[in-house]
């Protein structure tokens, strides 16, 4: 006998940790754009997993690429070749105009281990005295929840109880290149940034700073790290969101949508002069490059070198933007849209971003509300123009109801 979703709810409060605060839905099945909870309801996902369900649920492809891996060979560790690896690494690094991968398996590990190669290349290759390294990192960055990424997070909420602090970091205000050459010096082994600000509410740089911050690490002598976990795989309408500003960085760290939405797959990204860093026992992961992961992270990359989801998020971006536009000054008190990707700020007279979340749950879209007043939107890649539009109109109409 099925459970209803108020029991399961209640049945999840004692036995799991409360570190989430998830909308009141429990998702059974999904297919593409759309999920259905436990009583068979269906819901239109604009979250897409925080961008972890950029070709949609189960999207056919990965799916069978998964399937044929399942009845093959599902994991070796990495004491041993598997037969899919090789194939992995030599597409992600065309796809990404880059040398070598590290594969690992969620985004804070990608991040871990871009730290890790970033410090051992300023003291093997740039010469910084041992143990002295610094990396310099954004206000208002999000790249995980371990305990060196959350020494360098801003949020106290991410911080407080968890300390004490891995040192070695500097923080400087976002989109400001002054404080950035102020804070790179002879210990600095690398810049740390998400290209796009994602749970700080996609916050957009202007433009010209990410090729400003890579001609100041090309001219200061250290590495700009790329953290495209939420941005990067079509997201913005480019594989990367670097490329709008044709930047190539010298790390690239990539997560979340390389696993299809089906396994967890990350990697570390970058040139040979700075991978190339690492030996044999160094630096590893049991799981990461397992072969399951490698086939769909392989049909994740071969989607990819399609351009269509690219494309589909570059046009309908144009849908959501002119929809957004419209929302401005009715509910929306600003909002900033790359492709398909929105951090929308509600008015507070209107209602918090929770409650914005909620009552679009009632109409039956999925999103979620980050910093109080904002809701994010980024829907599958593979949403049609009609489902998006019709999310807009439920967001009007939720927003009309003050
Ligand atoms: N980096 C960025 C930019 C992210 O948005 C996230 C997750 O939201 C992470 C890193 C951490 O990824 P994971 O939750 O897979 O550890």
């Amino acid at each position: 006998q099925t459970r209803s979703s108020a029991d399961l709810i209640r049945a999840e409060e004692p036995v799991l940790a409360h570190n989430y605060h998830p909308l009141p839905v429990v998702v059974a099945r999904a297919e593409g754009a759309w999920v259905q909870d436990v009583e068979g309801r269906r819901l239109l996902d604009m979250l897409a997993g925080y961008s972890a369900l950029n070709f949609g649920h189960r999207h056919p492809a990965l799916v069978e690429a998964a399937h044929r891996q399942l009845d093959r060979l599902t994991l070796t560790s990495r004491a041993f070749h598997n037969d899919r690896l090789a194939e992995f690494a030599e597409r992600l690094a065309a796809l990404t105009g880059l040398d070598m991968v590290l594969p690992m398996n969620t985004g804070a590990e990608a991040v871990e281990s871009g730290i890790k190669v970033a410090r051992k290349w300023a003291y093997d290759v740039k010469g910084v005295p041992a143990d002295r390294a610094t990396i310099v990192v954004a206000a208002e960055n999000f790249h995980g929840r371990t305990t060196t990424i959350v020494s360098f997070s801003t949020d106290e909420t991410a911080r407080q109880g968890f300390g004490p602090f891995t040192p070695g970091f500097r923080v400087v205000p976002y989109n400001d290149l002054a404080a950035l050459e102020a804070a790179v010096d002879e210990t600095t082994a690398a810049v740390l940034l998400e290209p796009i600000q994602g749970e700080a509410g996609v916050v957009i740089p202007d433009d010209g700073y990410l090729a400003g911050v890579r001609e100041l690490t090309a001219r200061k002598g250290c590495l700009f790290v790329a953290d495209e976990i939420q941005s990067g795989l079509g997201r913005t309408g480019r594989t990367l969101a670097v490329e709008h500003e044709s930047v190539v960085p010298d790390v690239l760290l990539l997560g979340k949508a390389l696993g299809g939405g089906i396994v967890p797959v990350s990697a570390v990204v970058a040139r040979r002069e700075v991978l190339g860093v690492l030996g044999p026992g160094e630096h590893g992961s049991t799981f990461g490059g397992n072969p399951l992961a490698a086939a769909v992270g392989t049909a994740v990359v071969e989607l990819l070198e399609t351009g269509e989801f690219q494309r589909r998020a570059a046009e309908l971006g144009l849908v959501l933007r002119d929809g957004l536009s419209a929302l401005a000054g009715r509910g929306v008190v600003g909002f900033r849209a790359r492709g398909l990707w929105a951090g929308v700020d509600i008015d507070p007279r209107v209602g918090t971003g929770r409650e914005i979340s909620e009552r679009l749950l009632a109409e039956g879209v999925l999103v979620k509300d980050t910093h109080g007043s904002t809701i994010r939107l980024a829907p599958p890649l593979t949403i049609t123009a009609e489902e998006l539009t019709g999310a807009l109109g439920s967001l009007e109409k939720v927003l009309s109801r003050a």
